[in-house]
């Protein structure tokens, strides 16, 4: 057992992972500032936009200090973050951590050299890149805004792993259970701030 930013308890789940429990401030905090947003960017999709919560300057900053006090964040060398809103929790958490920064880009953004991962979407196929010569060695703790199925994080992983790195963990402010993208991540440590 850790402790959060807010001295709340980070507890462990039955499969050993850690999550924030429900009523937790901290959990409590990110419900109240999330806005739900029907059918963006598709129909169907019931989008959690986080801009509330990043517009607010001292429960932003709780947010991250409850990520920095995890043992995979603190120990990590590299702060990875998906684009887009990951980079954004990146950002903040390496400054934190005392880390450095890892983009983890969609296709075509970064400039060559770089390593490249494609994976399967419900409708077709993405594919996401990092700079090579980065991460060879690097203890790297994971990060985005939203964890819903979880394809993009597992590619992640996989794409870190590859270029020679240890994924020491992944950090997400909201995990959408109902879609199971933990069960993705197997073998690693998930922490989610807020679980849905
Ligand atoms: P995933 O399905 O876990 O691969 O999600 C892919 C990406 O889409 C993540 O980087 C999330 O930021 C974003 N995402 C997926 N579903 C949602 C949602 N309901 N609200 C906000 N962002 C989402």
């Amino acid at each position: 057992m850790t402790a959060a930013g807010n001295g709340a308890p980070v507890v462990a789940a039955g499969d050993g992972a850690p999550v924030v429990a429900a009523g937790d401030p901290i959990a409590e905090g990110i419900r109240a500032r999330l806005r739900d947003v029907p059918d963006f960017p598709l129909a169907g999709v019931q989008f959690k936009d986080i801009m509330p919560l990043l517009a607010d300057a001292d429960f932003f900053g709780r947010c991250i200090d409850a990520l920095a006090q995890l043992p995979a964040a603190a120990d990590a060398e590299l702060i990875a973050g998906v684009e887009a809103r990951g980079f954004i929790v990146a950002a903040a958490l390496a400054r934190a951590a005392r880390a450095g920064i890892v983009a983890v880009r969609k296709a075509g953004k970064l400039p060559p050299p770089t390593l490249s991962i494609s994976y399967a979407l419900e409708y077709g196929t993405a594919e996401i890149e990092v700079a090579a010569g980065v991460l060879a060695g690097k203890r790297v703790f994971l990060v985005d805004d939203v964890l819903a199925t979880g394809g993009t994080l597992a590619a992640a992983i996989e794409l870190i792993t590859s270029a020679g790195a240890t994924v020491t963990g992944v950090g997400v402010l909201v995990e959408l259970t109902a879609l199971s993208g933990r069960a993705r991540l197997d073998g690693h440590q998930v922490c989610s701030l807020l679980s849905l």
